[in-house]
């Protein structure tokens, strides 16, 4: 028998490990079932024929669970795949039409947190490793499984386990954590991911809140924030923070033709989220090439006074904002700290408090780097087409991987655009675990071969 057709063969298995996951909650938020869900992960790998061992880095830090196969026949060449076992919380739980930890099945959907992001993932690295050991008694080439229990939170440690084990993760290319299936069912192969700077900015007046009568004589915070965060970016979501682009590296001629390849339905786009244009009234190439190359500013949450039903007149004595911004590739995230501190100084509000939450550098892959055709030949084989995306508009831990492993990283999986992860009702579709699963055999099977 052959790998593929193990896999048809097994897909009921593959089916009851993936339950066997779900059932197992690991909300990294909460610390529940954290521990249990990675000897869990450690016993699925062994179960499969995978080498597996349990890694700490201390107390009060999830353990991540790292996987091997050394391959006889191709011992020079190694692909790395990096996983995460922890979920998002399953909360409101009343809007779940299934136990969000039951993993049932209905038709072509498996249900259940976890069952796309990341243990439906998950799984299909695993049984296309399976398929390999149980079919040829080998792998092409040498398989290792990062698999953190972190990622939910912020992967706050991914750092110094990489730092760590660097030698024990030594790779020559990497799979990412997930990749998404497109609304026609075509699977998108990504090349990046964006950085991103997570700040509060706090502004303080009196000691207390006061009667609103006030305001003829007390400062209100609020307004303060209000005109701070109004310098920080134009109408058309230009950044006005001095040298904020300083660095960025543009699109090259090539990365900007794919780019232009990649379909983006704006209108349904838009109806999904009922707005009638895009900001600085991009359209068809400027808006895709914002979603994949430009930085963002963003105001996450604002707080003060009240916000309540009805009418209170206070005059808030603090106001707090949260700040994202979207870092693209070369962006320094230490340098726009500075930046953003000197750009408030400057405009005469040194007065205000900034805390930095998270700073994540953006990675690329180059769209020519030998690892992508092979990626993007195997989804071609299984699902007759794909796409290939410069970089994913969202944030992950890629550029670690990248700098610290010295490896292209590129994302392909299972994960329908729909699929409501983070969401109740989060679900994977079968079809697409069996052909991801696939697709991962033909992946390792061309980089054994490259
Ligand atoms: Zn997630």
């Amino acid at each position: 028998m052959k790998p593929i057709g193990y896999i048809d063969k097994n897909f009921k298995k593959l089916i009851k490990d993936l339950q066997l996951l779900i059932q197992q909650p690991s909300v990294s938020a909460k610390n529940e079932g954290i521990e249990e869900c990675a000897k869990l992960v450690k016993k699925t790998l062994e179960k499969s024929g995978i080498r597996s061992e349990i890694l700490r880095l201390g107390k009060n830090i999830a353990p991540l669970v790292y996987g091997e196969v050394k391959s006889k026949s191709n011992p020079n060449k190694t692909l790395l795949l990096y996983n995460h076992y922890d979920v998002q919380p399953a909360e409101p739980f009343d809007l779940w039409e299934y136990p969000p930890f039951s993993g049932k099945v209905n038709g072509n959907k498996i249900f259940g947190r976890g069952s796309s992001d990341d243990k439906g993932e998950l799984i299909t690295r695993i049984k296309s490793v399976e398929a390999f050991l149980r079919t040829t008694g080998d792998v092409p080439c040498n398989i290792k499984f990062v698999i953190e229990g972190e990622e939910e939170t912020g992967s706050e440690h991914i750092e110094k386990y990489l730092k760590k084990y660097r030698k024990k993760f030594s790779c020559d290319g990497v799979i990412w954590e997930f990749g998404y299936i497109d609304s026609k069912d075509t699977p998108v192969v990504g090349l990046g991911m964006k950085g991103l700077l997570y700040v509060d900015l706090f502004a303080q007046e009196s000691n207390k809140d006061a009667h609103s009568s006030m305001a003829v004589l007390i400062k209100n915070p609020a307004w303060r924030l209000i005109q701070a965060i109004a310098t920080l970016r134009d109408n058309n979501g230009k950044v006005l923070i001095k040298d904020w682009y300083k660095e960025v590296r543009l699109l090259t001629k090539f990365e900007t033709r794919l780019v232009k390849s990649e379909p983006f339905d704006e209108k349904s786009f838009q109806r999904e989220y009922g707005i009638k244009d895009f900001v600085g009234g991009k359209k068809g190439f400027t808006a895709k090439k914002a979603l994949v190359a430009e930085p963002t500013c963003n105001v996450a949450g604002f707080v003060s006074g009240y916000t309540g039903d009805g009418a209170k007149t206070v005059l808030p004595g603090k106001a707090l904002a949260k700040i994202d911004f979207r870092l693209v590739p070369e962006m320094d995230p230490k340098k726009q700290v500075s930046r953003l501190k000197n750009h408030l100084k400057s405009n005469g509000f040194s007065d205000l408090k900034i805390k930095v939450y998270q700073g994540e550098a953006a990675a690329r892959t180059d769209p020519k780097d030998p690892f992508v055709s092979i990626v993007k030949d195997s989804a071609d084989q299984v699902f007759g087409k794909s796409t290939l995306n410069v970089s994913n508009a969202g944030t992950g831990p890629m550029y670690l991987f990248k700098t610290i492993l010295k490896s292209p990283c590129i994302s392909i999986g299972s994960t329908h655009i729909f699929s409501r992860i983070h969401s109740p009702n989060e679900f994977a579709r079968l079809d697409l675990l069996k052909k991801t699963t696939k697709c991962m055999c033909k992946i390792i099977e061309k980089f054994g071969m490259s």
